[in-house]
């Protein structure tokens, strides 16, 4: 494989790094992180990885993070670590936030259900699903369960549906490959419809056989190679590929163009 691109993976600014990447381990109990969340970390593991270009998603855990979040995201966005920004359901100013974060040049947000405490049909975040679609920003979902949280959860397959029914012209990617420990569902209610799905934290928790037979029926071309680094190792998720048996093209597609298109680089 020629070039990789990671479009899921999370870094902070340094001394948020320290006191983060310690605690959402503990939180997640027990996953020990492949780096220490720093950008220097991230950039020196995907040398080693063999990864070229990748895309971060900040998350901001209070409304009143949002703007700290954008502005650093911003300031850090270039190649090779890419960033979204990041919305919050009890932020002021949605349409406002959202045109800046267009306007400083980011591809578009991170948001997460379960930290963040929204559904998708809640009524606060209509404004996010409307300027998001009307700015051509890209919203990139934690979908499924959480390691660091208890069911109920927040998404799930049958609501992910519901929702990119109700805003067509939305792009959305649904990380962990649609919703996180929920495959047998995805495979009913989101194969093969107008999502990108993304392929973080997958590996080993669904065979082989069944993540290529999902790609294929889903269609190569909205399926975005990613692994939720520093949760998981870049260096070993990379050495999974040649394991699912795809084509070269297929490949190429998953890894670099599906991103490339839709985030302009390359
Ligand atoms: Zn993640």
């Amino acid at each position: 494989m020629d070039r990789i691109f990671d479009c899921h993976v999370h870094t902070f600014p340094d001394t948020v790094a320290a006191k983060a990447i310690p605690l959402l381990a503990e939180r997640s109990g027990g996953l020990v992180p492949a780096y220490d969340g720093t950008l220097a970390g991230l950039t020196a593991t995907m040398r080693e990885a063999g990864i070229a270009g990748a895309l971060n998603c900040p998350i901001a855990t209070k409304s009143t993070q949002v703007e700290s979040v954008n502005t650093w995201a911003a300031a850090h966005n270039r190649w090779p670590v890419l960033s979204l920004g990041s919305m919050h359901p009890a932020y002021p100013d949605m349409e406002r936030e959202l045109s800046r974060i267009r306007d400083l040049g980011l591809p578009g947000i991170k948001l997460h259900p379960e930290y963040q405490e929204f559904t998708l049909d809640d009524p606060r975040m209509t404004p996010v699903w409307r300027v998001c679609r009307d700015l051509g920003l890209v919203v990139l979902i934690h979908a499924g369960a959480d390691i660091a949280f208890s069911p109920p959860y927040h998404t799930d397959p049958e609501r992910i549906r519901a929702w990119i029914e109700a805003w067509p012209g939305l792009t959305v990617i649904a990380a962990h490959f649609g919703s996180w420990k929920m495959w047998d569902r995805v495979a009913t209610e989101l194969i093969g419809r107008p999502i990108y799905l993304d392929l973080s934290f997958l590996f080993g928790l669904c065979s082989d056989t069944a993540i290529k037979d999902m790609i294929r029926r889903h269609g190569v071309e909205r399926v975005l190679f990613g692994t939720d680094a520093p949760w998981r190792d870049p260096e070993k998720e990379v050495t999974r590929l040649p394991a699912l048996g795809l084509t070269p093209d297929e490949l190429e597609a998953i890894c670099w163009k599906n991103a490339a298109r839709l985030l302009g680089f390359g």
